[in-house]
């Protein structure tokens, strides 16, 4: 019994009445806005091409006004700004914090540059980011609830923090996730990088843990060439933030004296004149993206053997990437498919490797992972440019 498996040139053929007929179909192309050429060349004109001008002001403004958070601050690229994000949580060298064992492996290695350990936990195939349920079950078996924090019971180390990613720009079940985080005392910090512009519940992702990340790189929803930012709704996180990303100086009109270890993480001015360009035209931008997203359903319904990811019903999702499911793992049906569609001009990607499999981090601790294991071999990410869907006037 079964259906027969999804044969490469169907799904090819289906793509393309997307994508068009184009030699080449990148995965995501930025769609930097009208306004980007004005912007960029204000930030040549006027010589304030670094982190000195008004343009990073102002895209920290547009961000937090954007996503409904009080503070943003602009950082070179994601990593640097989830860095950071883990230290201002109270990450120490020692702790561990939950991460979701199938994300980019950026996740993994911010709470590395802490000197703490990834501690990974399994994820849900209905919303490809943290499962709640097993994570509440794992915990509860896991770990003990000392006087100042929660401990693995196995390792003898502090569980500092849990960092969920919204994986694609799908938002996980925030709310269950947070109550986890509030009764086992977890610092909750979002690894929104990839899902700007998605709402869990009619709230920006990036806005619910104490910290909120985003990634500013080539290929996310909005870009700057390279960057990031913090979200946070403290005022205190947020000073702090800026402290730390610009080496710790403190204030004065000449001296250089640094108060404690810092970083060179501000984002330069010609950055963010170019994400300026693109956050004031958010809501047009996830709107292609949306549509582009129906096109894709049209025309991949009663495929064979696979299946669109949908987004969850408590979510708006930016839908960053289209995700196609393999109704089961199938790994050399998915080298298959992926090399058809390559040979065709169709970039697709498969999911990240899983991070437990990585030479860096597979002594770290780990949850059962069966959801991860089997996810691995059952995505295709589709190509997702704005470009695909005309924009309208
Ligand atoms: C892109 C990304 C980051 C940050 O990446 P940078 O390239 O440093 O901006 C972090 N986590 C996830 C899940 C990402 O996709």
């Amino acid at each position: 019994m079964g259906a027969p498996p999804l044969d490469p040139r169907e799904l090819s053929a289906r793509l393309r009445t997307v994508t068009g007929d184009a030699a080449q179909v990148l995965l995501h192309e930025p769609e930097l806005g009208d306004d980007a050429w004005r912007y960029v060349k204000e930030t040549l004109d006027s010589n304030w091409v670094s982190s000195a001008g008004p343009f990073g002001r102002r895209f920290e403004h547009a961000l937090a006004a954007y996503t409904g958070t009080r503070h943003a601050v602009a950082t070179v690229n994601g990593t640097s700004a989830l860095h950071v994000a883990l230290l201002l949580a109270g990450v120490r060298p020692g702790d561990e914090v939950l991460v979701p064992a199938l994300t980019f492996v950026a996740t993994a290695n911010a709470v590395a540059y802490c000197g703490a350990r990834p501690h990974f936990a399994d994820v849900d195939p209905t919303t490809l980011g943290l499962c709640p349920a097993a994570l509440a079950d794992y915990l509860a078996g896991h770990t003990e609830q000392r006087a100042d924090a929660c401990y693995n019971r196995a390792s003898g180390r502090r569980i500092a923090a849990l960092l969920p990613m919204h994986t694609f720009g799908h938002p996980v079940e925030l709310d269950h996730l947070r109550q986890i985080a509030d009764d086992y005392g977890l610092a909750l910090v979002e690894d929104a990088a990839e899902s700007l512009g998605s709402l869990y519940r009619g709230r920006h992702t990036g806005t619910f843990g104490r910290l909120g990340v985003l990634s500013f790189n080539g290929n996310k929803i909005v870009t700057t060439g390279g960057g990031g930012a913090i979200l946070t709704d403290d005022e205190e996180l947020a000073v702090r933030a800026r402290h730390l990303t610009t080496t710790a100086k403190r204030p004065h009109r000449w001296e250089y004296f640094h108060d404690e270890l810092g970083f060179n993480y501000r984002m330069p001015d010609l950055n963010a004149a170019l994400g300026l360009a693109q956050v004031q035209r958010m809501e047009a931008l996830v709107a292609r993206k949306r549509t582009l997203h129906e096109h894709y359903r049209e025309a991949l319904t009663d495929l064979p053997g696979a299946a669109l990811f949908r987004e969850p019903p408590y979510a708006r999702s930016n839908h960053w990437l289209n995700v196609l499911l393999l109704d089961r793992p199938d790994p050399p049906l998915l080298e298959h498919l992926l090399a058809h569609c390559q040979d065709d001009g169709l970039q697709v990607r498969p999911v990240w490797t899983p991070l437990h499999r990585l030479p860096m981090y597979a002594d770290c601790p780990r949850a059962p992972l069966p959801h991860t294991e089997a996810l691995a071999a059952r995505v295709i990410c589709l190509p997702s440019s704005p470009g695909l869907v005309p924009a309208h006037g």
